[in-house]
């Protein structure tokens, strides 16, 4: 199957699943852990393999045809490669993506290629090693460009997510332009958001989407925005020459919810149908407890059929009426 078309309340086409497969991670971003005190999610607290399957082959009947493979970071999950081999091998998802802070990937990257993986994003703030460990708390800078140049090697469609942040890597800004100049890669400039397992680190938000873009211009002033594929959650340019492309993305401003394709599955089964919502639905105990495929059907089209029409009524609807603070690890991104 695989061929419905999912659609939520507001009529958004509803066909791209965010799965978190752990909350675990080898670094400590600051922008998305506290360094010390992070309480991770007892193992049997994760979704099994069997169950991932289990629940993607219901949301592939449903209309889901791509699946991208987050969390915590990827690769600390034990056997992640089987559980690619099972995506891969389901029918109706046709397209398979994976975000991965680069540290323990390289080994992979030419089995990634065999399976036909769609595209990696690789998160990477800084080109530089001092600042790289300021952000991430760890030494793990040359291990991430080792995965950088692997997949450039085997031709995988790589896209670098930066977090833009205030004294922390505005100088990188540029040089990850230049990265575009003689390389096939996206750059992608990512607006902070407070996910970060403590709150906000900022009372406003300095580096808004049109900040980094005004800054971006000042220097490249004949930088030119091309059309921005469907359901992108990035503004994209390109400096006029170069072989590669930037993306703004106003994860914080939010600006893209009105044609809002995805949802997310967090690290311990529970279903997001708004990066800002706080869980709509247990999956993982709607499945523990024996539910028929039918009934699990049932929940999650009522589930997309309650769809906040945006990030701020996501937020808004939250149970404690709080406004967001968890690590972004659990959620995947
Ligand atoms: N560990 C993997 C990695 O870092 O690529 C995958 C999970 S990580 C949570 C997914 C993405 O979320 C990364 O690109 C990361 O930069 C981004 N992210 C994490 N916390 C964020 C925050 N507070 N604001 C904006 N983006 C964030
Ligand atoms: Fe780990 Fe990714 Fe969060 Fe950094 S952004 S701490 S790599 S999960």
């Amino acid at each position: 199957m695989g061929n419905a078309k999912l659609y939520d309340n507001h009529g958004r086409a509803i066909n791209y699943l965010r799965l978190a497969v752990t909350d675990r991670c080898n670094l400590r971003c600051f922008y998305c852990m506290p360094e010390e005190g992070i309480k991770y999610l007892p193992k049997k607290d994760l979704l099994t393999f069997e169950e991932i399957e289990r629940l993607v082959s219901l949301l592939a009947t449903l209309g889901i045809t791509k699946i991208r493979l987050t969390g915590g970071e990827p690769f600390v999950r034990t056997d992640l490669m089987q559980l690619i081999r099972k995506i891969k091998a389901i029918p109706g998802i046709h397209d398979l993506h994976l975000t991965t802070n680069g540290v323990l990937t390289a080994p992979y990257i030419k089995e990634l290629k065999a399976l036909g993986i769609a595209s990696v994003n690789l998160s990477l703030d800084t080109l530089d090693k001092t600042r790289f460990h300021t952000i991430t708390r760890r030494d793990e800078f040359e291990n991430v460009m080792n995965t950088f140049e692997q997949l450039l090697h085997y031709g995988i469609p790589v896209k670098i997510n930066a977090v833009i942040m205030e004294e922390k890597n505005i100088d990188d800004i540029l040089p990850l332009i230049e990265l575009t100049k003689y390389k096939d890669v996206s750059v992608r400039f990512i607006e902070e958001m407070p996910f970060n397992g403590e709150g906000n680190h900022y009372t406003q938000l300095t580096w808004t989407y049109k900040k980094i873009l005004a800054y971006i211009q000042q220097h490249y002033p004949t930088l030119q925005k091309v059309t921005d594929p469907d359901y992108s959650t990035a503004y994209h340019y390109v400096v006029p020459g170069y072989r590669g492309n930037i993306g703004i993305i106003a994860a914080f401003s939010r600006t893209f919810c009105g044609t809002c394709n995805r949802i997310r599955l967090t690290a311990q089964g529970t279903l997001k149908t708004c990066l800002y919502d706080d869980g709509v639905l247990n999956i993982r105990d709607l499945i523990r407890s024996g539910c028929s495929d039918e009934e699990l059907k049932n929940q999650l089209l009522n589930a997309f059929a309650h769809r906040p029409k945006d990030g701020f009524e996501a937020e808004e609807r939250r149970s404690n009426h709080k406004p967001v603070s968890e690590s972004m690890s659990t959620i995947g991104g």
